[in-house]
C-alpha cells in the first residue's frame, strides 16, 4: 500500500510514500495542479494509468518544439470564449477551470489560468454571434469543464442558448463523470434534461477509470435521458496497446457510453511526452475492428493542426485494382470483392 496525499495548487506539496514528486513546484508554476479526492485514491503510484494523467512530470517544460494552440483556436474565435471553425457548429468555453488538471489537456494554454468562469458579459456576446449566424444548429460547451459550474450559472448559459431557435443540439464535453463523480447528482440530472436534445460526451481514458462511482453518475446521466459519448484521448504509457483499449471501450459500453472518439494528440506544447505514432494507433483501431462489438469502437481522429479539422483514419486495408479490390477482413484473410464501374447518365 502506497502512502499519498495532496494539496491543491495554492498549497504546492504533493506527498507520494513520504517523498514529494520531483519538480512539484517548478512545474506547478508553469502548469496548474489540481486534484479531487476521489481521483487521488486511484493513483497507487505516480507512474499507474491514473498518475500519469494527473501529476506534474519536469518533461512538460522540456517540450521545446510544440506550440501552445496548434488548432490556431485563438484565430478561429470571432468573440472571446467563442470557437467557430464548422460552419454549423460552436465551441463555446464556458468555463477554464476542471477537477482535476490533466497533463495531457489540448487547452494547456487556458485551463486553470485565473481560474474563471465566463464572465456574463462575454457569455452575452458569445450568445449574440450564435443568435447572429442561423447556420449554427449545435453548440458544444467545453473550457475547462463546463459542470465545474455552479447549477444557477449552468441554467443561465442553457436557458440563453434555448432561447436562440435555431439551435437543435446542445453538447458538453466533461470529465466530471470520471475525476469528480460526486458532482453528478440527481439534482444535476433533473436540471440537465429540461433542455433536451441535450448530449453529453466524457473523456475516460483507461479501465481504471470504470469504478462504481463512475457507473453511478454515468447512470444517474442515462437514466435522464441524457445520451452519452465518450472521447479518448491515445496517450503513450496509460493506453497505448490494444489490450486496454478493449478494456476501456467495451467497459464503456456496460456503462451505457458509446464510444465516440479516439484522438490522436494535439500537438500542444507540454504534452510531447504522451504522444504515440499514427501507426500504433492505427494498430489499435485494427485490433479492436470486428474482433470487439461494432458498438464499442470509436473513430480514430486527429485535428489537423492550423485549424483544418478532424479527419478520421482506417487502418489500410483495402487495395485497388481496376475493379477488384482486396480486402482485409479483421482476421488478416485477405478477400476479393468485384466493385462495379459507374456509367455517367
Ligand atoms: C471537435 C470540434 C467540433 C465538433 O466536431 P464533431 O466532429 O461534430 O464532434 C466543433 N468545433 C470545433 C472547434 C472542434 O474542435
Ligand atoms: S478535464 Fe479536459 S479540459 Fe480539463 S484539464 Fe482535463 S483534458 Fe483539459
Amino acid at each position: 500500500m502506497y502512502y499519498f496525499k495532496y494539496t491543491d495548487s495554492t498549497n504546492s506539496k504533493i506527498k507520494y510514500n513520504n517523498s514529494t514528486i520531483d519538480n512539484y513546484d517548478l512545474v506547478s508554476a508553469r502548469y496548474p495542479v489540481k486534484l479531487t479526492d476521489y481521483y487521488a485514491s486511484l493513483i497507487t503510484s505516480p507512474d499507474n494509468p491514473i498518475g500519469r494523467q494527473c501529476l506534474p512530470h519536469i518533461r512538460e517544460l522540456e517540450d521545446e518544439v510544440q506550440c501552445p494552440d496548434p488548432l490556431t483556436e485563438s484565430s478561429l474565435s470571432p468573440v472571446p470564449g467563442l470557437i467557430h471553425r464548422y460552419p454549423d457548429r460552436v465551441v463555446l468555453l464556458v468555463s477554464n477551470r476542471c477537477p482535476v488538471y490533466c497533463r495531457f489537456c489540448m487547452r494547456k494554454r487556458h485551463v486553470g489560468n485565473g481560474d474563471a468562469p465566463m464572465a456574463r458579459e462575454a457569455l452575452n456576446r458569445a450568445l449574440q454571434y450564435i443568435n447572429d449566424h442561423p447556420a449554427i444548429n449545435d453548440v458544444i460547451l467545453s473550457g475547462g469543464d463546463p459542470l465545474m459550474l455552479a447549477d444557477e450559472s449552468l441554467t443561465a448559459v442553457l436557458d440563453g442558448i434555448r432561447a436562440i431557435p435555431h439551435v437543435s443540439v446542445i453538447r458538453i464535453g466533461t470529465r466530471v463523470p470520471v475525476t469528480f463523480p460526486e458532482r453528478i447528482t440527481g439534482e444535476l440530472a433533473n436540471l440537465l434534461k429540461r433542455y433536451h436534445p441535450l448530449y453529453i460526451n466524457t473523456h475516460f481514458n483507461h479501465p481504471d477509470e470504470i469504478t462504481p462511482a463512475s457507473r453511478f453518475a454515468c447512470g444517474v446521466l442515462a437514466d435522464a435521458g441524457i445520451p452519452l459519448g465518450n472521447q479518448t484521448v491515445l496517450l503513450k504509457g496509460v493506453n497505448d496497446s490494444v489490450e486496454t483499449m478493449k478494456r476501456l471501450m467495451t467497459g464503456l459500453l456496460s456503462l451505457r457510453v458509446k464510444p465516440y472518439y479516439l484522438h490522436q494528440m494535439d500537438l500542444v506544447k507540454g504534452t510531447a511526452h504522451f504522444r504515440t505514432s499514427v501507426t500504433t494507433g492505427l494498430k489499435i483501431i485494427a485490433g479492436m475492428r470486428g474482433h470487439i462489438s461494432g458498438l464499442a469502437v470509436p473513430q480514430y481522429v486527429i485535428d489537423l493542426p492550423g485549424g483544418k479539422g478532424k479527419v478520421a483514419l482506417l487502418p489500410d486495408d483495402v487495395e485497388f485494382n481496376d475493379t477488384t479490390l482486396s480486402i482485409r477482413t479483421y482476421t488478416g484473410e485477405r478477400v476479393s470483392y468485384e466493385d462495379i464501374r459507374e456509367t455517367r447518365e
